[in-house]
Parts: structure tokens; sequence; C-alpha cells
């Protein structure tokens, strides 16, 4: 029996759990099945938005110095038509204050700042293949057939879990209501000055300057379902957009397409196995939360395992702490994702309307946070 906590893969929620942990001195390994710092879902050297709850979570954290040196602040936020008629516009800065400006910075980035100085044991083997609960911990396969019996298990594995059938059978994946795929992009800045996204009948095209060289690109569909899957696509979608989005069809340096899958778990933890990040409650990145509450997530968890309380009771705790802030993002994510869906001469006239608020509806209650 190894009385380390586990820690099932390097991601994000992974990282940033052993992080908080080794801080608060609970032995910990990670099992990361590419190795040590191979970055997670969708690392592909692309960006990410960390909305203010995220950059509250990472300084937390500890990281926050090294986080204001990474990528660049979004500044704020504009909603446009297809035609590129400006909609609303949010002040980001001002609605987050000086201490949690959102940023947009390069995924390679966040990863190595979240590994930079961690010092825990990596697995070997490291991809594992099956958990069960037992007395006093957790049981571990390994996908070479070896076993380990660790005193806690962390399921930071993604959206494709396999922890997570240590804790329930009644979690699958699904389509995003918004796009069951989407297109992330690099591309030379255009002269984009903020986060920018332009949205018409057939799809929505996101501008994020990472620098200022560089913008970070986001496409997706707006009423669900599969888009196409060549960069075609893109260019039937978007073709006749304002100069910035066409610039950017002509210029794009890394293009990938993929799936957008979420989880809704009914439950997070069983004995002393817990699900963390987006193998509990992937999320489409309407809000761009996925960062946030894995961050979040991490900094709960490590505090309940550190604070001399049973690890039995601990994942039940972590639940009643964590289940309302992740409904919430997931209620305003399917609002949103409907709303988006609306035929355009109900949408646009809207927008002006019922953005802002749907803005404030979504972050003001992400805002404060508390440790344990
Ligand atoms: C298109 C797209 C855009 C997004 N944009 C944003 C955004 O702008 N802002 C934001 O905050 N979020 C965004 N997200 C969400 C965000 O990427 C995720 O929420 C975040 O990466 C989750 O991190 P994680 O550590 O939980 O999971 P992952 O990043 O998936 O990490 C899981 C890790 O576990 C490892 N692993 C998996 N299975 C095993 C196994 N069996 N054994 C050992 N290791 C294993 C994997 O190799 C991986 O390293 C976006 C998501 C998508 C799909």
């Amino acid at each position: 029996m190894d009385d380390s906590v586990l820690v099932v893969g390097g991601g994000i929620a992974g990282l940033a759990v052993s992080r908080a942990l080794r801080e608060r001195g609970v032995p910990v390994k990670v099992a990361e099945r590419g190795g040590a710092g191979s970055g997670g879902a969708g690392s592909g050297g692309l960006a990410i938005n960390l909305p203010g709850n995220a950059i509250t979570a990472l300084t937390a954290l500890g990281v926050g110095d090294g986080l204001r040196r990474l990528g660049r602040p979004t500044g704020r936020r504009e909603y446009r038509s297809a035609r590129g008629r400006l909609l609303f516009a949010v002040d980001e800065d001002a609605f987050w204050g000086d201490g949690a400006r959102p940023r947009c910075v390069r995924r390679e980035d966040l990863l190595a700042l979240l590994g930079d100085g961690l010092d825990v044991t990596l697995s070997a083997p490291a991809t594992v293949s099956r958990v069960r609960p037992v007395a006093g911990g957790a049981e571990v396969h390994y996908a070479g057939g070896e076993r380990a019996k660790h005193g806690f298990v962390v399921g930071a594995d993604g959206v494709r879990s396999v922890v997570r059938a240590a804790v329930t059978d009644r979690a699958g994946t699904r389509s995003s209501l918004l796009s069951a795929a989407s297109w992330r992009f690099m591309a030379p800045n255009p002269g984009v000055d903020c986060w920018t996204v332009w949205s018409g009948a057939g799809g929505a095209f996101l501008l994020i300057p990472v620098d200022d060289r560089e913008v970070y690109g986001y496409a997706s569909g707006v009423r669900g379902g599969p888009i196409g899957d060549t960069p075609e696509w893109l260019q039937t979608t978007f073709g006749d957009y304002p100069s910035p989005v066409r610039a950017v069809l002509e210029n794009m340096t890394s293009v990938y397409h993929s799936p957008i899958e979420e989880v809704r778990a009914p439950r997070w933890s069983s004995g002393r196995c817990v699900l963390i990040g987006d193998a509990a409650h992937a999320t489409a990145p309407v809000w761009a939360q996925g960062a946030a509450l894995a961050v979040e997530d991490a900094l709960v968890l490590a505090g309940l395992l550190a604070d001399g309380s049973p690890w039995d009771t601990a994942g039940a705790r972590f639940e009643q702490r964590r289940r309302d802030r992740v409904t919430h993002v997931q209620d305003a994510t399917d609002r949103f994702s409907r709303a988006a869906g609306l035929p355009i001469w109900l949408r646009n006239p809207l927008m002006p309307v019922i953005g802002p608020r749907v803005y404030r509806e979504a972050y003001s209650s992400l805002r404060s946070f508390e440790l344990p």
C-alpha cells in the first residue's frame, strides 16, 4: 500500500492538484500516459482564454507572478454581427478588477508554468487502465498489467476518463449543444486589439490576441450538430465576413478540428476516488471555464485532503463544495448555446439588450472564490 495520493493525468487539473498537494505537504505521485510535460488535451501549441476567476485561482495556486508574464490581457470583449456591426461590448478589466484581469495565453506556456519547479514522482508505468475503490484507498491497474494500491486517487484524466468508471456508471460524453465540433488555429494578428467574436447564421468566429503579433482563433457552428471537418467549411461559412476574419482565413498557421464533448456526471466520487477537471465536468468552452474550474477543483480538493479530517469523507465534502458552482456554469453554457441558435433576425436585435446581462449572469457569481 502506497500512502501517497495518485493523480491520474498531468494536464491543467492534474498539475494544479499536484502542485496544491505538494505545497500542503501531502505526498503525491502522477501517472501521465504521455510522460512528463505532455500537456493534456489539445495542447497543440495553441492558446487558452482565462477569464478572471481562472486568474484568481491560478494566483491562489502561487503562479500569479509567472502568469502575468504570459500572453496578453484580453481587455475588452466585442460581440459583432457577421457584417461587423458591434452588437455589444464588455470592459473585462473593469468587470473583474485589477487582480483578476482576464488573459489569453499559449497552452504550452501555461502547462510549463504549472509544471515549473513541481518536483513530483512520476509513476512508471503511467497509463492507467482501471481504478477500483477498496477499503482504505484504491487499487490502480496499469495498461501493462501491473497493479498498485494508493491511499487516494484523483481522476484528472480528461473527457475520456478511465477513473470515471470507478465512480459512476451513469456518465458518458455528449456533444455540446452549440456545435458538435470546433476549429482552432493561430494566425498573424490582423489588427484585432481585444477578444472579438463575429456571429452569423452558420457559425461564430472568435479571435483573441495572444501578443502583439499573433491571434488565437476559434470557430464553431451555432445550432448544434456536426460542422464540416475540412478547411473548406471555414471558407464557405466565414469567407464573406469582415476583413480581419478573411485575413486570418488566408494566413492560418496551425489548424485543428476536434469534437466538443461534455461530461455531466451525477457523482464525482466514490470512496477514496475523486474526479476533477474535465473528467468530472467537461463543458463546451462557451464561457471558457475549463481551466478555471479545474484549478478551483484542485485547490478545494487539496485543501480537504490536507485539513486532517478522514480521507474517506473527502470526496463527499468536495462534491458539496463544488457542485453548485459547476452546475451554474453548465446551465449558463446551455442557455447561451440555445440563444446562439436563434434566427439572425431575432438574435441580432436582442443581443444589445440582453447580451451585457447574460455576461453578468454568467460571471458575477464566479468572481468570488473561497478556499476551504
Ligand atoms: C476546442 C476547445 C477550446 C477550449 N478553450 C478553452 C478556453 O479558452 N479556456 C478554458 O479555460 N478552457 C478551454 N477549454 C477547456 C479546457 O481545455 C479543459 O477544460 C482543460 O484542458 C481541462 O484540463 P484537464 O486537466 O481536466 O484535462 P486534460 O487537459 O484532458 O488532461 C488530461 C490528462 O490526462 C492524461 N490521461 C488521460 N487518460 C489517461 C490514462 N488512462 N492514464 C494516464 N494519463 C491519462 C492525458 O494524457 C492528459 O494529459 C477548451 C476545450 C476545447 C475542446
